[in-house]
């Protein structure tokens, strides 16, 4: 099997793996670029047959639903088959029709089931669910040509489903000629550092409303569904209902699983932000509106009960917040990636929270795993070789694993 790396062999964001056995090709991950500036067809890598017309290149299998992963399948031929799980597809499919610049709902291909291999072509594919940020993620054995590549995707121990990590290192598969692992955290922590557990962040948010006299303006992504099981949970704990949104809505209905909140829960309640019904008249999405209709309250309901309220906040939310006068005693929790504030995303919001002089607090843990947990992953894998991915520090791997064997981002290698 020859296996290219086009893009992650020294970054996080843009992953992108070519591999090849007997004239056939398979993608992993056709990622967006971290810095790229907006989505568009330049950022993808050099590929011949992304007009879907060539026959070798079989298909493409996405790990999971974060843009660093999926977001360039925008620009290719909707004929190539595309693999994922089959939440993360409609997770997808749901969050398309409210965000702009039109991110790419995913072609139809294969939708993996943990621990079930499949062919396509030559390859055998063995999907596994892990523990990650985004909902249904996964990590791949590919099998060609009596050789094993495992493709470590993007992965953590400490979040909501880290029984599905130390599963994994009990009984890993075994005889693997290489490792593909990512490497985020090492940029970030030193070895005898971790991040905080989603447990953890339950605790620090129930002592954030707890410190709250009024409404909790909590900003995270919707799509970080372990994290809204953190905040409703520590809702719950401190008598505050969650509020969120149609497009929230619509995401947590999307996973098709009813141990996740959802809009008809009595702890939970909808409001539609003004901006929100303008599109939802636009778009004629009134079935969808009366669908997470159930709970649904309007500013009046916010305004009389803020400190029994933590909303699931956007910036979308600050006109009606303003105007429905439901700031007073109010705290701001910035719950995601503290290098969207860094890099001026949020600047507008920042200028808003200060005018109404509402202080920012940050809780929030990493979808990635720490070093010593990469370290027990790569040990119970014992690869023939480790290749560091996704990771701004490619030369910390040396001092963590043995047999490490770094290739450059273009650069075919045979296992
Ligand atoms: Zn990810």
């Amino acid at each position: 099997m020859r296996i290219c790396i086009h893009r992650g062999s020294k970054q996080i964001g843009g992953s992108c793996v070519e591999v090849e056995d007997e004239g056939q090709r398979l993608l992993i991950d056709l990622g967006l670029p971290l810095d790229a500036e907006s989505n568009d067809s330049q950022h993808l890598p050099a590929i011949q047959a992304l007009d879907g017309n060539d026959p070798s290149l079989l298909g493409i299998l996405i790990s999971h639903p974060h843009l660093d992963h999926f977001g360039l399948l925008a620009h290719i031929s909707p004929n190539i088959p595309i693999g994922m799980g089959a939440d993360a597809r409609r997770i997808l499919s749901a969050a398309a029709p409210f965000l702009p610049n039109n991110p790419p709902i995913p072609s139809s291909g294969w939708d993996y089931q943990s621990n079930q291999t499949f062919g396509i072509g030559p390859f055998k594919i063995t999907p596994f669910l892990v523990d990650h940020s985004a909902y249904d993620a996964y990590a791949f054995l590919i099998e060609a040509g009596g050789k094993r590549l495992f493709y470590s995707g993007d992965f953590r121990a400490h979040g909501r489903k880290s029984a599905l990590f130390y599963r994994f290192i009990e009984k890993p598969p075994c005889n693997i000629d290489a490792l593909l692992v990512e490497g985020s955290s090492l940029s970030r922590l030193s070895s005898d550092q971790r991040f905080p557990s989603e447990s953890e962040i339950e605790d620090q948010l129930v002592q954030a409303y707890s410190a709250t006299d009024g409404m909790a303006l909590i900003h995270t992504s919707a799509q970080n569904i372990d994290r809204i099981v953190s905040i409703l949970r520590a809702c719950k704990k401190t008598g505050r209902r969650l509020v969120i949104d149609l497009y929230a809505a619509a995401i947590l209905e999307a996973t098709g699983n009813q141990n996740i909140p959802q809009s008809d829960w009595p702890d939970v309640a909808l409001y539609v932000p003004q901006s929100q019904r303008i599109q939802i008249k636009k778009n004629a999405w009134f079935d969808l509106l009366k669908k997470h209709s159930k709970n649904r309250i309007f500013i009046e309901s916010l305004q009389e009960s803020p400190k029994k309220s933590t909303i699931l906040f956007r910036p979308l939310h600050c006109s009606d917040l303003e105007k429905g006068n439901c700031l007073e005693g109010a705290s701001y929790i910035y719950s995601q990636w503290e290098g969207y504030w860094e890099r001026g995303t949020y600047d507008k919001l920042k200028d808003w929270l200060e005018y109404h002089n509402i202080s920012k607090q940050s809780v929030h843990t990493s979808g990635h795993a720490s070093p010593a947990d990469l370290k027990n992953f790569v040990e119970a894998l014992a690869p023939k070789k480790v290749v560091p991915i996704h990771s701004f520090m490619p030369e910390r791997y040396a001092d963590l694993y043995t047999n490490v064997e770094q290739h450059h981002d273009g650069e075919w290698w045979k296992i």
